[in-house]
């Protein structure tokens, strides 16, 4: 598995990297022989970065990934782990004393002493300023005590890093992490890239199948994207289907292809599925891209072109 650069941390992650929000039992229910079992198999076969949240499953995949971790048995230091703070099941708390509570209680559910790194999660729900003066310093703090090595923020709509970047100093912010932004039906954060770059922040990339629209089992109930949206996705999937290709290869390998993005996260829930998603970059880095089903969907999708769904409170 290639693994590549992230921003200025140091930290070489792997190209595709674990997303644990399907191990809370987000997307339907995942035993935890399951769950154990998927997080070995893909630290087997090469993912070395994995990602969680408190708010997945409410805390259920953050005891979920640490059980799987635990079982592989190996250095800490051979695997990078990010989790979150400031969404919670029971709504969000971006203050600066939720956040110091919220890494103690990740860190026991995950059994860690210390995670790589740690997000402010979906900061569009919260005030951007109470994020720029209140939680990135206190994150700060868990740096310099050594419970988390790097910080980062996430959220849907792009502006919100501009936003933060532009008023926090140098250093302070070292990862992003954009989702559903960066896939065949949406690429809105390529326009981001050359300032993020400039900024020295790492780029993380999450959903490249659009949580779900981009597979044949469909979304989950919850997912906030449009009709207009679904449908086309639905679309493009029984496309594939017909032509006896499998949709979430081609999205997937569309997101890795570009290396300006150091991880591409993917959440998983079975042995299977990490392992169709590793080939899928092995054929990407041997065969290509099949740019002919690529262009099919495309055409597809065209009409919905980087559509996406409202997220989060109004700022001033
Ligand atoms: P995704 O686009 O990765 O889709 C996940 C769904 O696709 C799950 O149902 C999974 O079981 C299924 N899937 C995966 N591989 C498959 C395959 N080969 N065949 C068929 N189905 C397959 O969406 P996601 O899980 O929401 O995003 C990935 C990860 O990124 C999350 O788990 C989470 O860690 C992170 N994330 C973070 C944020 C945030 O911080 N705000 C938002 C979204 C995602």
């Amino acid at each position: 598995m290639e693994l590549r650069a992230l921003g200025n941390t140091g930290l070489k992650v792997s190209a595709v990297g674990f997303g644990a929000s399907p191990l809370g039992s987000v997307f339907g229910p995942v035993a935890e022989d399951d769950a154990v079992a998927t997080v070995r198999e893909a630290f087997r076969l090469g993912i070395n970065f994995f990602d969680t949240s408190p708010y997945y499953g409410g805390t259920l995949s953050e005891k979920m990934l640490g059980k799987g971790l635990k079982a592989l048995q190996v250095p800490r230091s051979d695997y990078i782990v990010a989790t979150k703070c400031g969404r919670y099941k029971e709504g969000f708390d971006f203050s600066a004393e939720r956040v110091r509570k919220s890494i103690d209680e990740s860190l026991e559910r995950l059994q860690l002493d210390y995670v790589d790194i740690l997000h402010c999660h979906d900061i569009e729900f919260g005030s951007l300023d109470q994020i720029v003066s209140e939680t990135i310093p206190a994150l700060q703090k868990l740096k310099q005590e050594g419970k988390t090595r790097f910080v980062g923020i996430t959220g849907l709509p792009l502006d919100i890093f501009t936003y933060v970047l532009d008023r926090v100093p140098p250093g302070t912010v070292d990862v992003i992490l954009s989702y559903c932004h960066y896939g065949v039906n949406d690429s809105t954060l390529l326009d981001l890239l050359p300032y993020l770059k400039s900024k020295g922040v790492g780029v993380i990339s999450a959903s490249p199948l659009a949580m779900g629209l981009l597979t044949e089992q469909g979304p989950p109930e919850w997912h906030p994207a449009s009709p207009e949206l679904k449908t086309a996705c639905k679309a493009a999937v029984s496309h594939c289907k017909s032509n006896g290709k499998k949709i979430t290869k081609l999205a997937l390998q569309y997101s890795l292809a570009n290396k300006e993005i150091s991880s591409v996260l993917v959440g998983m829930s079975s042995v299977s599925q990490v392992e169709e998603n590793v080939s899928a970059v092995t054929e990407l880095e041997s065969l290509g891209m099949d740019q002919e089903t690529l262009s099919e969907v495309e055409a597809i999708l065209e009409p919905v072109k980087n559509l996406t769904w409202p997220s989060g409170i109004h700022q001033n």
